[in-house]
């Protein structure tokens, strides 16, 4: 048994090199977007950009290594809770199976949404770069954009801090800051589970 367990661990595993290359398209994805945003023409890496891609890579291991300790751990305790000596190898079968479909399909909800998140704390780093500090709430404006964000569409905010906001650029100019509400999502856009939000920047 403890063989099925380290041929499936392998499976599961992704190499540095994977990670690199996916940091590399999203950053890619980025720069494209707030050079157009920001027209201006921005580097692809800058040491903090470096650094970005550094956190990314440890998160994502952590991840993934979590998310196979946990598929290890659910299948032993689903041999254990179901399997008796009359179980055939059929059955032990169906439990890896189904454990791992479990286990492909947390991967890809973590990974997608990790996209997600490091688009958003680039689109931050890039705007940071050129001194940005406020930025327009947009969502996708459709019926998927959550009523915390739907609520922040428009709104100025300002990367300092995401706990403010202003209704208008005057006030944000002014630094007329109010606290978000609770009905107000708490977080820079991108960063909150599943958000497709993005941060227009104000030159
Ligand atoms: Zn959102």
């Amino acid at each position: 048994m403890s063989f099925i367990f380290k041929v499936l661990k392998d499976i599961v595993l992704v190499n540095n090199s994977a990670l690199k290359e996916i940091f590399k398209a999203v950053n890619l994805i980025s720069q494209e977007n707030e050079e157009t945003l920001l027209e201006e023409h921005l580097p692809l890496n800058t040491e903090k950009i470096k650094l970005q891609e550094d956190l990314f890579i440890a998160k994502q291991k952590k991840y993934i290594s979590d998310l196979n300790n946990k598929f290890l751990d659910n299948i032993n305790n689903d041999i254990l809770n179901n399997i008796t000596e009359n179980s055939s190898q059929k059955d032990i079968d169906f439990i890896i199976n189904d454990r791992y479909k479990k286990a492909i399909k947390s991967a890809d909800n973590i990974s997608s949404d990790e996209i997600l998140i490091a688009t958003g704390v680039l689109a931050e780093e890039r705007q940071r770069t050129l001194d940005v500090e406020i930025y327009q709430w947009q969502t996708m404006r459709d019926e998927r954009v959550r009523l915390s964000h739907k609520n922040l569409q428009g709104k100025y905010c300002t990367w300092n801090n995401p706990d403010l906001y202003a209704d208008t650029l005057e006030e944000a100019r002014n630094g007329e800051w109010k606290t978000r509400t609770a009905e107000m999502e708490m977080l820079h856009p991108g960063r909150a589970y599943g958000c497709r939000c993005f941060a227009l920047p104000i030159i």
